[in-house]
């Protein structure tokens, strides 16, 4: 399907008058638009803007990036969850800076840097350098499924084939008509988030509507884009320690590679079948770190979610009773005061244990 030059120019005007502020659409700097296309890749844009703010005061260029050591990064990125994209935002800027100190201009070219794939390649050359490339995220593939009428399952290969096909040719005729590629993909991308939402469709104002297929043949256009039913997300219990010694707290480091990896937490682990909690505290801290624990106390379960799983964190008050310690699974382990805790990146749930905790006066952690 091709969109005629009115109607593209109707869209990039409604962009123009809808487009929510944001501080990233303020800038030229392509190191700027890079921080927030990698942050917005899994987190809405409401909850990006102080994580942006943030990350950029403290690393207002690649060079301060590339220069900073790894826990620096994770404590700026801290709460915004998805860690590997921290983790491959300071690989990326150490290979940047290796080479020219430049981030690249191409699609191609930003592809081969750590944490950059099809989609935030296509969103920082077309924005910040004005490539023609098409974006395809969630929110640009539902507008094309509906405008076209698309019924296919959108996991499926020929299905991401169509709607590339038609982006493209979207892209094609705005560029004819002296349109920025940035501007057609930001003016997509915004429709989905504001308007063409995934279970309300606002068809009345949209600038797509005398040409949207779904409007003209559903009674209900938040049918598509069909997706197949999801699997049931599996559920973990983890039986976590507080464990003291002389007035400081054992916190471990996880190993940098895999999920949350470098970041700091509470020891311990996934609960076994046919183990109870505390067992599978005392074992969980024996493997990874070779101490000995009495467990005490139950003192507060979180539940939290991830992608693919989700899970309930028991942590317990514990007492170290013997063992040396050893780094056996931890990439590293260390008694911290309590006051000292905030330093360090810790993943949600563990940030959210230790926030309860000093809440509730439980436990004094803040000495
Ligand atoms: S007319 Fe409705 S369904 Fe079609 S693109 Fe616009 S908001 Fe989406």
């Amino acid at each position: 399907m091709i969109l005629s030059s009115t109607t593209l120019s109707g869209l990039i005007s409604w962009f123009a008058r809808h487009k929510r502020a944001m501080p990233w659409r303020e800038t030229r700097d392509p190191y700027k638009i890079w921080v927030s296309e990698i942050l917005l890749q899994q987190t809405q844009v409401a909850t990006v803007e102080p994580y942006y703010r943030r990350f950029i005061k403290v690393f207002p260029t690649v060079n301060a990036l590339a220069k900073a050591p790894l826990d620096k990064v994770l404590k700026a990125w801290e709460g915004c969850g998805y860690y590997a994209r921290a983790r491959n935002l300071h690989k990326a800027a150490k290979q940047i800076v290796a080479q020219d100190g430049k981030l690249p201009q191409t699609s191609a070219e930003l592809k081969k840097l750590a944490g950059i794939g099809p989609y935030t390649s296509a969103a920082i050359a077309s924005i910040a350098f004005g490539e023609a490339t098409p974006v395809l995220d969630g929110n640009v593939e539902r507008v094309i499924a509906r405008v076209t009428g698309e019924h296919g399952f959108i996991t499926e290969r020929t299905v991401h084939t169509n709607l590339r096909s038609v982006a493209e040719g979207w892209m094609r005729s705005a560029v004819k008509a002296g349109h920025a590629p940035g501007e057609l993909n930001e003016s997509l991308m915004e429709l989905g988030a504001l308007v063409c939402k995934p279970r309300e469709a606002l068809c009345d104002v949209c600038p797509l509507k005398r040409v949207c297929v779904a409007r003209k043949t559903l009674e209900d256009v938040t049918v598509l884009p069909r997706k197949p039913e999801k699997a049931k997300t599996p559920h973990y219990d983890i039986g976590a320690a507080i464990v003291r010694k002389n007035g400081r707290i054992l916190i471990t480091k996880r190993p940098e590679h895999g999920m949350l990896g470098g970041l700091w937490e509470f020891p311990g682990g996934k609960l076994e079948k046919d183990e109870s909690l505390a067992e599978c505290v005392r074992r969980e801290l024996r493997e990874e770190l070779a101490i000995d624990v009495e467990v005490g106390e139950l003192l507060i379960s979180v539940k939290h979610a991830y992608t693919h799983f989700r899970i309930t964190l028991h942590c317990f008050e514990c007492i170290h009773t013997g063992g040396e310690l050893k780094l056996i699974h931890a990439a590293d382990a260390k008694w911290v005061r309590p006051a000292e805790l905030a330093n360090y990146a810790f993943p949600k749930a563990d940030r959210v244990v230790l926030e309860k905790l000093v809440n509730s006066h439980r436990i004094t952690l803040l000495k």
